[in-house]
């Protein structure tokens, strides 16, 4: 297919909950959706899940819009594609910037699947009707993350991850095996342990916590092996996770026992899905993370997430999570504690464009 139009949609929309990790409070979020449109005028969505700060990663919504507006877009447009792995291979020839990459390469994903007439999980190779999905609990108080666990337990979620820091995740961790002991617990530290809390991380192995998401810094692969050593509870590497060569080194050190992917950090579905593929082959259990994200990246998650190697339920909840209302529909809602992964072609949802007009801040046309 060629490229004929790219269009980019700078949004912003407010959270329904503000969102703290240790990283900093999320009150509003933006995004870029990427809408591409081939010679036929068939259309494909994508999204650029980097936040307004370079937090999580380096990537930033500026630089995202800097590197795609000067460097991708050119490269791609009025070019053919027969496949979006050839999307993701022409886009490596410039360096890092992952979420910019996935944004473009997710939405070529959309088209591909479309124009195949099949499903977007169809064309990644997905084999589940549904998926079970766990939730995120935002940092506050413990009183209140144990009310929301309650109410996220009554909706469905089979699997709870609590955003803690050093300062309070023996605290915290503490009261909710009290009240909920036996639920598939895990944490997320975002980084904010080092090497000198190896004493205060052993402690947690008391709690039986399915795995411990990222405790050191995204480069610190040595660091993260000579805790594994020391710790009964799995470590699962999220910021550390930028390509398939990064998951190699982290199985080579001995660094983490799972892995968490997200398109967007990783370059997009194609490098998601060599990562997926070498994880069944070396049985490293993986699964799908979050990024605060509106319907589009998160039913291309869905889609990713039916695939049969993904045993761990992912960080995909419903749109009502985070939003008033989504810019699709139906939205991504629970059913039975469950998400159907959409059969109809491409995404398999509707964009809603008259929505993402309306959050639109900037609008971008080549
Ligand atoms: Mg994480």
């Amino acid at each position: 297919m060629l490229i004929q139009q790219v269009e980019l949609f700078l949004i912003e929309q407010q959270l329904r909950i503000p969102f703290k990790t240790s990283y900093g409070l999320y009150e509003n979020r933006e995004t870029i959706i990427v809408k591409l449109t081939d010679a036929s005028g068939t259309v494909g969505f994508g999204e650029v899940v980097a936040f307004s700060e370079p937090w999580y990663t380096a990537e930033t919504i500026q630089t995202s819009l800097h590197i795609l507006q000067d460097f991708l877009i050119p490269t791609i447009l009025n070019k053919v594609f027969t496949h979006p792995s050839e999307v993701a291979e022409t886009l490596n020839i410039f360096k890092g910037n992952p979420m910019a990459k996935a944004g473009i390469e997710g939405a070529y994903w959309d088209l591909f699947s479309k124009k195949k007439d099949i499903s977007l999980a169809k064309a990644l190779g997905g084999m589940k009707e549904e998926i079970p999905v766990g939730v995120v609990v935002s940092m506050n108080e413990p009183e209140v993350m144990l009310q929301q666990i309650e109410r996220f337990q009554i909706e469905g979620y089979e699997r709870f991850k609590i955003k803690v820091s050093k300062q309070n995740d023996y605290e915290v961790i503490s009261k909710i095996r009290d009240k909920f002991p036996t639920i598939s617990l895990m944490i997320d530290a975002n980084s904010d342990y080092t090497l000198n809390d190896i004493e205060q991380l052993k402690r947690l192995d008391q709690f039986k916590l399915l795995m411990i998401e990222q405790p050191f810094g995204d480069r610190d692969f040595m660091d993260h092996a000579i805790l594994q050593k020391e710790i009964a509870t799995p470590i699962c590497l999220d910021e550390s996770i930028y390509s398939l060569e990064d998951v190699e080194i982290a199985f080579a050190l001995q660094a983490c026992k799972i892995i968490t992917i997200k398109p967007g950090r990783v370059g997009g579905l194609t490098e998601s899905l060599k990562i997926h593929d070498y994880c069944v082959e070396n049985n490293m259990p993986v699964w799908v993370g979050g990024m605060i994200e509106t319907g589009i990246s998160r039913i291309q998650n869905v889609a990713l997430a039916s695939l049969a190697g993904f045993t761990i339920p992912g960080d995909i909840s419903a749109s009502s999570r985070h939003w008033e209302q989504d810019i699709i529909y139906p939205e991504v809602k629970l059913e039975n504690g469950k998400v159907k992964v959409p059969n109809g072609v491409g995404l398999g949802i509707t964009v809603n464009e008259e929505r993402i007009k309306n959050l639109s801040k900037k609008v971008f046309k080549f």
